[in-house]
């Protein structure tokens, strides 16, 4: 092994985190290296698939227009208001049942400002989420305003916003670099890191090592340990290299598991996307129409009502569902009334069609008889009314073992059109204890010296479901805090 680096600072990670944690280690004046597992193309983790939205406490739209260089007649037509501190905590609340770190929660809501306003100072531009402001350009319109904006050029412009600035600020990244292990002293304290790149293994010498590297959704054996079976069939829609090394390594060192390590962020996705994700392709797949129609498992059989809520609120419940089927798989069915009303992402790929429901079947090589038993049930027990799939129209079966809440319309009308999907994984939410310092703790609540953790590693934030924008804004909180702490700790 070789051993000839010394930083005051080592952070692991080159995604949001990270970034935030490194620039906020130099601010310190620390001698700051970030190591990354990732070859520079891949580098950001899951950051780049996102849309780079935070969701932080603002006063509405004209103080945002101060955090950006644009023109203020732009957005002459929009509204948006301000974003408090209690509607954030609520929706937090909301979100997680009530489950997330009431601690953790207050320090990022009362942080989320001031770190978008130190982001700012490091460079990163801004911009109003283009989702919200597409369609109400033209019109007098009020925006919501949980999301306040998006940086620039999404998740993407994000991570390469963040590099720039760590590099005009000599912070060193090494790419293709990966944590192995971690090394205490006899005092219990973090004495090095040790990494593997392509000439070897080497031991750094620090005294503060920041993790910043990522959940485990990409690792099908941890997968399979914490969400259960199935789950290891999971298509993964961010980076390959979030495998949970840091779950793994900062527990070794006594560190507390805490939060839903049986949860995850999940969708259902066509079958067809890549095993990880691809950028440019994996934001194509994810299916969530199906609330316009029924979906069936390999047997021929529904296994949950479809028209809970809109896609928004159950599409996490769906592909968790989809995967714990037999073989992790389901088709969602749809007839000529509702096809129409898929959104546009279902063209690109191309459905199973047939203008008769055993036929249907057949193609699909499931059991038709009960194929159509399924579907005489289902369409006894549903309305003749049409679709309103803007509102929750109440429109309930009637008598189903399992019913479907709102939309439950007859699926009557040929063509049939099916589409294979399975459940894709965004992002896990269980993972080692922090504090408010960001500092890691053990099982007694003291905090393991030299250990910080930052982003989506931590567990205890969020449970559940997501909250938009969330993920990030959390993320460079803590990875401020944790930066700041781990270069303070070093001197
Ligand atoms: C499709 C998709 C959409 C999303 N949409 C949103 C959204 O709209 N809003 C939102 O807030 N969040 C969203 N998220 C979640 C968001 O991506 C995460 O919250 C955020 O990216 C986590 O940032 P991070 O810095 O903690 O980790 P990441 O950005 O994932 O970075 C972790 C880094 O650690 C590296 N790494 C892993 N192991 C090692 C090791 N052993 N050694 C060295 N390096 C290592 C990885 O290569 C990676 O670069 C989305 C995620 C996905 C996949």
């Amino acid at each position: 092994m070789q051993n000839t680096l010394k930083y005051d600072v080592v952070i692991v990670g080159a995604g949001n985190a990270a970034l935030c944690a490194a620039l906020a280690a130099k601010d310190q004046g620390a001698k700051v290296l970030i190591i990354e597992k990732a070859p520079q193309s891949h580098q950001g983790g899951n950051c780049p698939y996102t849309g780079g939205g935070f969701r932080f406490v603002h006063d509405g739209l004209n103080d945002l227009l101060t955090l950006m260089t644009v023109n203020n007649n732009k957005y002459s037509n929009l509204n948006m208001s301000p974003y408090t501190n209690n509607e954030f905590k609520n929706h937090m609340l909301e979100v997680t049942k009530g489950n997330t770190d009431k601690n953790l929660m207050e320090t990022i809501v009362a942080e989320s400002r001031p770190t978008i306003n130190w982001m700012t100072s490091k460079g990163v531009k801004w911009e109003l989420p283009s989702s919200r402001i597409s369609s109400s350009i033209n019109a007098p319109s009020t925006i919501p305003n949980s999301v306040g904006l998006s940086a620039y050029e999404s998740g993407p412009g994000l991570i390469k916003m963040l590099t720039k600035s760590v590099n005009q600020n000599a912070i060193t990244i090494l790419y293709e670099t990966e944590m192995t292990d971690l090394v205490q002293n006899k005092q219990k304290e973090i004495h090095a890191i040790v990494c593997k790149d392509s000439n070897g293994i080497h031991k750094i010498n620090t005294k503060a090592v920041v993790l910043a590297c990522g959940g485990f959704e990409a690792n099908p054996e941890m997968r399979e340990k914490h969400l259960g079976k199935g789950w290891e069939n999971a298509k993964v829609r961010g980076s390959k290299f979030n495998t949970g090394d840091g779950h793994k390594l900062a527990i070794q060192l006594g560190a507390q598991p805490t939060g839903q390590w049986s949860g995850c962020h999940a969708t259902p996705i066509d079958i067809n996307a890549p095993a990880t994700g691809d950028q440019g392709i994996t934001e194509r797949m994810p299916r969530r129409s199906y609330p316009l129609g029924i979906t069936v498992n390999i047997h021929s059989e529904r296994f949950i009502d479809e028209g809970e809520g809109f896609a928004e609120q159950t599409f996490v419940k769906m592909g968790s569902q989809i995967l714990s089927q037999d073989k992790s798989i389901a088709f969602q069915i749809f007839d000529s009334k509702s096809f129409n009303l898929l959104e546009p992402r279902y063209n690109n790929s191309k459905p199973t069609i047939s203008q008769n429901l055993n036929e249907l079947a057949i193609k699909l090589k499931i059991p038709a008889s009960k194929f159509i038993k399924t579907m005489t049930e289902f369409n006894k027990s549903a309305s003749n009314r049409n679709y309103s799939p803007k509102k929750l129209d109440g429109i309930s079966t009637n008598d189903l073992k399992i019913p479907k809440s709102n939309w439950g319309i007859k699926i009557d009308t040929p063509p049939f059109y099916a589409y294979c999907v399975t459940g894709g994984i965004t992002y896990t939410y269980g993972g080692p204890k922090i504090d408010t310092k960001a500092r890691v703790l053990d099982q007694n609540n003291e905090p393991i010296i030299g250990l910080y953790a930052a982003g989506e590693i931590v567990g205890g934030i969020l449970f559940h479901n997501s909250l938009r924008g969330a993920g990030l804004m959390h993320g460079s909180v803590f990875g401020k805090i944790a930066g700041t702490n781990a270069a303070i700790l070093s001197k």
